[in-house]
C-alpha cells in the first residue's frame, strides 16, 4: 500500500505545535509495518538547511492563479521516510509558518503543488493523508481528478482532524480564484456564509479520522464542533479516533541527547541530577526536596491557562517550584513574567519557542501541569508519562484516553484527573499530587506506572493501516 502523508508542519522540518510531532513521526512508524509511506510539506524559511539532502525536481510547474509557477522540491529523509519539500519561496519563506491574512491561499497553493508532485512522481497512492484545514483543498481536488482521470481512479483520501478549532476559513468570492469555482467544491467549502478548508477536508474525504477517541465523540457535540457538529454526526461512520503515539527515538529518556544525565523506570538517578541542572539553569535555589511544577504550552484559551494562574499562588505557597515554558496571548505572557518578579526563588519562565528546553523540563519535573479546556489529543502529557513526571490533566480528548487517576487501593493509575473546569477542582488535585510527592513509595508508584505506558506510534500505525484498508474497500 503506497500513502502519501501532506502536512503544513513536520519534526523535524518545522514545528509550530502536536501536529508537526504526529505528521513527522507517523510516515516513519507506517514504514516501520510495511507501508509504503512519504511526506509532503512546505520548506519553510525555519527549515534547518542541513536537514536536506538533495534537490529533487528543479522545475516543478505548478499553475496557479492562470500563471505557471516554477518551484523546486527538495528531499530529505530526517524523519525516517521519504520526505518532499516543497520551495516557493514567495509562499513559504517567510518570518512565520502562519499568520498571514492569505494563509488559505498560501495552503491551498501547497496543496496544489503536492499533487503536481504526486503526478510526477508517477505510480499514484493508494491514500493521502491530509491533516487538519491546511489541507483540505486537497480532498476537493482529488475528489474532482478521480471523475475523469484515470491515473487518480484507485487514490483515496483520508482526513485528520488534529483541532477543530481551526478552520482556514475566507471568504467564498475566493473560491473560484482558487479553482474551486464550481458547484461541487462551492457546497464543500461553504459553511455559514464563508468558506472553510476544514469543511472542504470534512465534507469530501472519503474517510476521516481524528487523533483520539474522545475527541471523535466531542467535536459532534455542538460545544466543540465550531458549527460543523452536524456534519461529523452525519459522517460519523466514516470517522475514527486513533490516539497519537510518541516518538520514543526522540522522547526517550534514555536516549535523549538534550538532558544532562539519562534514566529509566528502574533507575531514577539521572532525573534527579536533571532537576538539579533545571533548577541551576533558571538560577533557582537547589532544594531537591521541593517538587517541581511544570507546564510547557501554547498560550491560548485551549490550553485552560487561567485554571493555572487561579492556582499557581497556592502552589508556591507550599514551597515548591513553579517553571513554565511558552508563547501566545499577551495577557499570559505578562502575568508570568509578573509572578516571576513576584517569587524570583520559586519560579522560572522562558517566554518563547525553545525545543530543547522542552525535553529539559519534561526531564526535570515532577508534576506537569496540563489543565485545559479541550484537547483532541494532547502529547506532553505523554512525554510526561515517559520521563517520569506525573501529569495532573483535565479529562478530556486525549488526555482523558491517556491518563489514568492514580488510585491509593489498587496502585493502578498514572497521574491525576479532574473533570469540571474549575480552580476548585483543579486544586484538589494539585494538593493530592503535593500530598503523594511526600510518600516516595506511592509516587514512585505512579512513576513506575507512567513511564512503562506504552503509547508507542507502532500500535497507532497499525490502527491507521486499518483505517487506510477500510478506506479502500
Ligand atoms: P498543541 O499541538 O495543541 O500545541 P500538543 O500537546 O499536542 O499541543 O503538542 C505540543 C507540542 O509543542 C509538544 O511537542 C510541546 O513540547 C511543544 N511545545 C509547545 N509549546 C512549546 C514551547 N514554547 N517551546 C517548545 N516546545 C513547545
Amino acid at each position: 500500500m503506497r500513502v502519501a502523508v501532506l502536512a503544513a508542519e513536520a519534526v523535524p522540518y518545522s514545528k509550530t505545535g502536536g501536529l508537526a510531532d504526529v505528521a513527522g513521526a507517523l510516515p516513519k512508524a507506517l514504514r516501520q509495518v510495511g507501508v509504503d509511506s512519504l511526506l509532503i510539506t512546505p520548506l519553510y524559511r525555519q527549515t534547518k538547511e542541513n536537514l536536506i539532502e538533495h534537490l529533487a525536481i528543479d522545475d516543478l510547474w505548478v499553475v496557479w492563479r492562470g500563471q505557471n509557477y516554477k518551484t523546486q522540491v527538495y528531499y530529505s529523509e530526517a524523519n525516517g521516510s521519504p520526505t518532499f519539500l516543497i520551495h516557493a519561496p514567495e509562499m513559504f519563506f517567510r518570518d512565520s509558518i502562519y499568520g498571514y491574512r492569505e494563509d488559505y491561499e498560501r495552503f491551498a497553493f501547497f496543496n496544489h503543488a503536492a499533487i503536481v508532485l504526486l503526478r510526477r512522481i508517477g505510480n499514484a497512492p493508494d491514500i493521502v493523508q491530509l491533516n487538519d484545514w491546511h489541507c483540505g483543498f486537497a480532498a476537493i481536488e482529488i475528489a474532482k481528478l478521480r471523475r475523469w482521470d484515470s491515473y487518480w481512479h484507485n487514490t483515496r483520501t483520508v482526513f485528520s482532524i488534529h483541532n477543530m478549532a481551526y478552520q482556514g476559513a475566507f471568504g467564498t468570492e475566493e473560491l473560484w480564484k482558487l479553482g474551486f469555482g464550481d458547484d461541487f467544491s462551492r457546497n464543500a467549502f461553504s459553511t455559514g456564509g464563508a468558506a472553510s478548508a476544514l469543511k472542504a477536508g470534512l465534507a469530501d474525504s472519503d474517510m476521516l479520522s481524528t487523533v483520539s477517541r474522545r475527541y471523535s465523540y466531542e467535536i459532534q457535540m455542538a460545544e466543540n464542533g465550531y458549527g460543523l457538529d452536524w456534519l461529523l454526526r452525519q459522517r460519523s461512520d466514516r470517522l475514527i479516533g486513533i490516539t497519537n503515539g510518541v516518538d520514543y527515538d526522540v522522547w526517550n529518556p534514555e536516549t535523549d541527547s538534550d538532558l544532562p544525565a539519562h534514566f529509566n523506570a528502574q533507575d531514577l538517578s539521572g532525573k534527579r541530577m536533571c532537576k538539579r541542572s533545571l533548577l541551576q539553569k533558571f538560577f533557582l535555589p537547589e532544594n531537591l526536596d521541593k517538587p517541581i511544577f511544570a507546564s510547557i504550552t501554547r498560550l491560548t484559551s485551549q490550553k485552560g491557562f487561567e485554571l493555572i494562574r487561579q492556582t499557581v499562588g497556592e502552589i508556591l505557597a507550599t514551597g515548591a517550584y513553579f517553571i513554565a515554558l511558552g508563547s501566545g496571548e499577551r495577557e499570559s505572557e505578562d502575568f508570568l513574567q509578573k509572578l516571576k518578579n513576584y517569587a524570583p526563588q520559586q519560579v522560572g519562565i522562558y517566554i518563547g519557542y525553545n525545543e530543547t528546553l522542552a525535553h529539559q523540563i519534561e526531564a526535570g519535573a515532577d508534576v506537569f501541569l496540563m489543565p485545559s479546556r479541550f484537547e483532541p489529543c494532547g502529547l506532553n502529557q505523554m512525554y510526561s508519562l515517559r520521563y517520569g513526571t506525573v501529569p495532573i490533566v483535565r479529562a478530556v480528548g486525549g488526555l482523558d484516553d491517556t491518563v489514568e487517576n492514580f488510585d491509593r487501593v489498587s496502585s493502578t493509575g498514572n497521574g491525576f484527573k479532574f473533570r469540571e473546569f474549575s480552580a476548585d477542582k483543579f486544586l484538589e488535585k494539585i494538593y493530592e499530587a503535593l500530598f503523594t510527592y511526600y510518600e516516595p513509595e506511592t509516587w514512585r508508584k505512579i512513576q513506575w506506572n507512567g513511564m512503562m505506558t506504552d503509547n508507542s506510534w507502532e500500535n497507532a500505525a497499525r490502527k491507521y493501516v486499518q483505517l487506510y484498508n477500510m478506506t479502500r474497500s
